[in-house]
C-alpha cells in the first residue's frame, strides 16, 4: 500500500503557516507524506529564516506558487491579497497538483486547506481529490460567520456586513460577547478592506460543507459553547511543538534564542513578556508609552520589538530608555514563543491575542494582560478576560492611547491577585489532558489520520 499524500496550503500569515506546519509535523509523525505549499513571498522568508539545526527530512517538501501580488506590492493589506490569491492561485495549485501528480506516478491522497481559502477546496473538488480544512483560530471566529444571515435579519449588520446596531451579543450561552463594531471583518484595515473580508468570509462559509473533514486548533475544554454551535469543526488543539522533527521551519523571522539564556538567569514567575504576533504596529505616541510603562513596572521584561513594529527604525525609543532598563528589560527582535511561555520565569503575558499566543499562553498556565489590535483579537480577549477569567484588558485614554500609568496598574493587579494564576494553572492541566491518549483532541486527530489512511 502506498504512503498517503497530502498537500498542506495555508494562508499566507505569519499565524496560519505556524499552525498547519504542526498538523503536516504531526501527519509525518503518523508515516503521512506531506508537500506543504506556501506562497512564493512566504516561502522565501521561511527558507531564509531557516537555521542549520531546522531538520524537515524528507517527508515534507516545502514548495510554492506566486500569490497574485507584484513584487513590491503591501502583502500586509489583507485585503488586496485575498483578492490577488482568489484571481490567480487557483490555476496555479491545479497546475501544481497536476505536475506533482505526474511527478509521483500516483495520486493525492487528500488536499488539506487552510480554512480561509474556500477557493482551494474547490480546486480539490473539481479534480475530485478528497479534501479537508484547517481552522487555524476560534471557534468562535466560524461560528460569528455561520451566523452572518442571522446577524443581517436581525438587523445587527447589512449585507455588505457593516454595523447597524451597537448593542453587545452572544450567538449562544456561554460563547463570548460580540459587538458589532468588534466582528472581524470590522476592524481589519479601511471600509474597502473590511468589504472584501467580509465578503471572503461569506464565501467560505459557504463553501465549507465541500470539506470531507475540518478540523480546528481549538479544544473542547476552551470552547465548548462555540464547539457546539459550530458542531461540524473538530478540536484537535493545542497545537503546541510536541513532535518528533525538531525544526522551527514555518516561521518568518529567525529566532533570538539567547532570551532562555537571559530567562534562565530571572527568578520563577517574574518576567513580562511582551509580544504582538506578527502584524500588530504601533505609532510612536503608543510605542514609547508601552516602554514607559513597563520601565514603571519595576519588574524584569522580555519584550518582542519586530523590526517592523514602528515606522520610526531608528529612534523609537523614549530617550535614555534602553540605558534604564538595562538587565532588568530584554528586548529581541523575534522569541522562540512557545518555549519562552513554556520557561518557569514568565509571569505574565502582554499580548494582542492573535489565537496562537492565545492557545500557547493557555497551554503553559500563564494569565494574560490583553491588547487586541485587529481582526478576531476581540474575541480572543473577551474570552482570555471575561470566559476563562485568566486576565485584564487596558483601557484607552480619551486619545485612543493606552497610558504607562494603566500598564503599570494592570501588570500589578493582575500579579498581585492569584486568582489569575490559579485558573490559567487549571486550564493548562485540562489542555494537557486534550492532546494526550484518551484526550478528545488526541482522539479527533487520530480519527483524521486514520480516514486518511483508507482513502
Ligand atoms: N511568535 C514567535 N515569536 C515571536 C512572536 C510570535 O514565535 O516573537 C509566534 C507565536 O508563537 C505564534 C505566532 O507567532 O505562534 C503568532 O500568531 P498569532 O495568532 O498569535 O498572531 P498573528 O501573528 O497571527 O497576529
Amino acid at each position: 500500500m502506498s504512503i498517503p499524500h497530502v498537500l498542506a496550503i495555508p494562508f499566507p500569515a505569519q499565524g496560519h503557516v505556524i499552525p498547519l506546519m504542526e498538523v503536516s509535523k504531526r501527519l509525518v509523525d503518523r508515516g503521512i507524506r506531506v508537500t506543504f505549499v506556501n506562497t512564493d513571498f512566504v516561502h522565501k522568508r521561511v527558507i531564509d529564516a531557516l537555521t542549520d539545526k531546522d531538520f524537515l527530512g524528507d517527508s515534507i517538501h516545502l514548495v510554492s506558487i506566486p500569490d497574485g501580488l507584484g513584487p513590491g506590492e503591501d502583502r500586509n493589506d489583507l485585503g488586496l491579497l485575498a483578492e490577488a490569491m482568489f484571481q490567480v492561485m487557483p490555476g496555479k495549485l491545479a497546475e501544481l497538483i497536476r505536475k506533482t501528480e505526474e511527478k509521483e506516478g500516483e495520486k493525492i491522497t487528500c488536499v488539506l486547506a487552510d480554512g480561509s481559502m474556500e477557493w482551494a477546496l474547490e480546486v480539490a473538488h473539481k479534480m475530485n481529490i478528497p479534501k479537508a480544512a484547517f481552522w487555524p483560530a476560534s471557534v468562535a471566529l466560524f461560528a460569528s460567520g455561520l451566523s452572518i444571515p442571522k446577524m443581517i435579519s436581525d438587523g445587527i449588520i447589512n449585507d455588505e456586513g457593516v454595523a447597524i446596531k451597537h448593542q453587545k451579543f452572544q450567538l449562544a450561552p456561554g460563547m463570548p460577547d460580540m459587538s458589532p463594531a468588534n466582528l472581524t471583518w470590522a476592524c481589519i484595515g479601511d471600509v474597502a478592506t473590511q468589504k472584501i473580508i467580509f465578503n471572503v468570509m461569506v464565501r467560505v462559509i459557504k463553501s465549507m460543507e465541500l470539506a470531507d473533514w475540518f478540523i480546528g486548533n481549538t479544544s473542547c475544554d476552551l470552547e465548548p459553547a462555540a464547539l457546539a454551535f459550530a458542531h461540524r469543526v473538530l478540536p484537535i488543539g493545542p497545537l503546541l511543538a510536541n513532535h518528533h522533527l525538531d525544526s522551527s521551519a514555518g516561521y518568518f523571522w529567525p529566532e533570538d534564542s539567547d532570551c532562555l539564556i537571559w530567562l534562565d538567569q530571572q527568578a520563577p514567575k517574574s518576567v513580562i513578556y511582551v509580544a504582538f504576533g506578527s502584524f500588530t504596529v504601533f505609532d510612536q505616541t503608543q510605542f514609547q508609552e508601552l516602554a514607559l510603562g513597563l520601565e514603571l513596572s519595576q519588574r524584569p521584561f522580555l519584550w518582542v520589538v519586530r523590526p517592523d513594529t514602528t515606522e520610526e527604525r531608528d529612534d523609537a525609543y523614549p530617550k535614555g530608555f534602553k540605558e534604564r532598563i538595562s538587565g532588568r528589560g530584554k528586548l529581541v527582535g523575534w522569541a522562540p514563543q512557545q518555549k519562552v511561555l513554556a520557561h518557569p520565569a514568565i509571569a505574565c503575558f502582554v499580548s494582542h491575542c492573535g489565537w496562537n499566543s492565545t492557545m500557547e499562553g493557555a497551554s503553559n498556565g500563564i494569565p494574560f494582560l490583553c491588547w487586541p489590535y485587529f481582526a478576531d483579537q476581540f474575541i480572543d480577549e473577551n474570552y482570555i478576560c471575561d470566559l476563562w477569567r485568566v486576565g485584564l484588558g487596558f483601557n484607552r485614554d480619551e486619545s485612543g492611547i493606552i497610558r504607562r500609568e494603566e500598564i503599570k496598574r494592570k501588570v500589578d493587579q493582575l500579579l498581585d491577585d492569584a486568582n489569575f494564576g490559579k485558573r490559567a494553572s487549571d486550564i493548562k492541566e485540562k489542555l494537557a489532558k486534550g492532546i494526550v491518549e484518551g484526550g478528545e483532541s488526541h482522539k479527533n486527530f487520530s480519527n483524521f489520520v486514520q480516514w486518511m489512511k483508507a482513502l
